[in-house]
């Protein structure tokens, strides 16, 4: 069997035209899957009952299960999957005023082990498919309604996007593509812990998306104690790769910074991190840690993050504080997990 939302649209034109249908119904099908998000064969109607049934004894179209949806106070929506394995995943619908985000995983977990991440405590399980990250939009978006339409998605859910490059790359020409999802690549941010190969990789193929960097902070030191793949990729390395990527200022990288208490964010750190960014087009987005019971630290204070801000503004480097969205229900950063057991610890 197979997934028909692996495919991106040369793979579903080869798969249409090896059942031996005409090649005008690779966009039938493509528009009856991605447009309508239908969710079995017979529902496409301008194809013969024949044609559905040779369609639906070769290819499925759904891969996930919703299991939960938990709303919070602000309108974020916190959806958790089941994949076919059994295996569990989370995504988070984020409405804003004039737009609507989804945040997406890309694996059952993460291998990174960031300290400061609830995710990180699951552990790893393995690689989610095309099929699994493109189902959660669709999944997502039939539940919100057709009238609220996630335009923006950014692969900052569950797991390490460049450790799964080749997924994820097809999952973002499912996206892309104006006869499957069409969204615009100004609205796809992928978000990495510095996984400098999968950034001089997007820097190839895949430059027209957004690049965020999970930086988090200014010294080897410092960042090898919360983020262990520094020692592989250190800063310099990174910095080193952002320097070779073709981003401008209309698309800036943008620099990913949590706010810990006296591990990264005096004033110190705020002028290393003006050094290091020199040159590249970036945007800081600083953000508040949110914290758990047993965590091993403190988010820094309001104060302490506007006097970091303050700091880049004086430099002239964007920087903006990041909203914490659907923090009632778990939903906010590095607080997804695959095991649905005590929620917050
Ligand atoms: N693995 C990718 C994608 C995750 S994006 C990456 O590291 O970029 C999720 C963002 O939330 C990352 O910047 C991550 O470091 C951050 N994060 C993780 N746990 C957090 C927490 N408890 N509070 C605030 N941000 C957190």
């Amino acid at each position: 069997m197979v997934k028909i939302k692996d495919l991106n649209f040369k793979e579903l034109q080869e798969f249409v035209q090896n059942l031996g249908f005409e090649n005008y119904r690779t966009k039938q099908i493509a528009q009856w899957i991605y447009k309508k998000r239908v969710k079995s064969f017979d529902e496409m109607t301008n194809i013969s009952k024949a044609a559905r049934k040779v369609l639906s004894e070769n290819a499925k179209i759904d891969v996930l299960k919703v299991v939960k949806v938990e709303k919070s106070v602000d309108g974020t929506k916190k959806y958790l999957f089941e994949l076919e394995d059994g295996n569990r995943i989370e995504s988070v619908f984020i409405p804003e005023k004039d737009w609507n985000t989804l945040c997406v995983s890309t694996q059952v977990g993460c291998p990174i082990g960031c300290k400061f991440c609830l995710t990180a405590k699951d552990g790893f399980t393995r690689n989610l498919s095309a099929a699994e990250i493109v189902d959660q939009y669709i999944h997502v978006q039939r539940d919100v309604g057709e009238d609220r339409r996630i335009s923006n998605v950014v692969f900052m859910g569950m797991g390490e996007p460049f450790l799964n490059f080749e997924n994820v790359k097809k999952a973002v020409e499912i996206m892309t593509n104006k006869d499957m999802l069409d969204l615009s690549t100004r609205k796809i941010t992928i978000s990495t812990v510095g996984v400098v190969p999968g950034i001089d990789r997007m820097a190839k193929e895949m430059n027209k998306v957004k690049l965020a960097i999970s930086l988090h902070a200014t010294t080897d030191e410092v960042r090898e104690k919360i983020v262990p793949l520094n020692r592989k990729y250190p800063i310099s390395e990174i910095m080193a790769a952002l320097r070779r990527y073709p981003a401008d200022n209309i698309r800036r990288i943008m620099i990913e910074y949590v706010m810990l208490e006296g591990v990264n964010d005096s004033v110190e750190d705020a002028k290393r991190l003006v050094k290091l960014v020199k040159g590249i087009p970036v945007k800081v987005n600083l953000i508040p840690f949110n914290s758990y019971p047993g965590a091993p630290f403190k988010p820094s204070s309001k104060e302490q993050i506007e006097k970091f801000q303050k700091v880049l503004w004086d430099y002239n480097i964007a920087a903006f504080i990041r909203d914490s969205r659907g923090q009632d229900i778990s939903a906010a950063c590095g607080m997804l997990r695959t095991k649905e057991k005590c929620n917050r610890c």
